[in-house]
């Protein structure tokens, strides 16, 4: 079955969940190579042993069992295996528009402040203002 992160995670990335997953699926951990450019920890399906552990350490209730994830974020449960399927670049090439126009309308919505611009991303195209730099 599995567990999946979704959408609350999105530039929370406070990694609770990372400390007390008894076998080292939720990635990335701070301390590793790309932490600062991810928009979000996945958790690998296939190492996941169902524990539950991580589920009440969220802040945000991101972390659900692969079934009763809601409707709007079940594109996550492909998400979070193909983290640890597809290299870095694939993924980025597969998801990352997805990522950052969620994570600025997310970010827009709830009044934070935008740092810098996401460079080739369509703000336009996605109904969102230009940050000021
Ligand atoms: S359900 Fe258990 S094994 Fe799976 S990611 Fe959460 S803590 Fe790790
Ligand atoms: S505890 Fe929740 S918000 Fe924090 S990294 Fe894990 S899934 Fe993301």
């Amino acid at each position: 079955m599995a567990f999946t992160i979704a959408e609350p995670c999105l530039n929370t990335k406070d990694t609770a969940c990372v400390n007390v997953c008894p076998v080292d699926c939720i990635h990335l951990r701070k301390d590793e190579d790309g932490f600062a450019t991810t928009f979000q920890l996945y958790i690998d399906p296939d190492t996941c042993i169902d524990c539950g552990a991580c589920v009440p350490e969220c802040p945000v209730s991101a972390i659900f069992p692969n079934e009763d994830v809601p409707e709007a974020w079940r594109e996550y449960i492909d998400k979070n295996a193909d983290w640890y399927k597809m290299a870095r670049e694939d993924f980025d090439a597969k998801w990352g528009e997805h990522e950052a126009a969620t994570y600025l309308a997310k970010a827009q919505a709830e009044g934070v402040k935008l740092e810098g611009v996401v460079e080739g991303f369509d703000y336009a195209a996605n109904g969102l203002e230009v940050p000021a730099e």
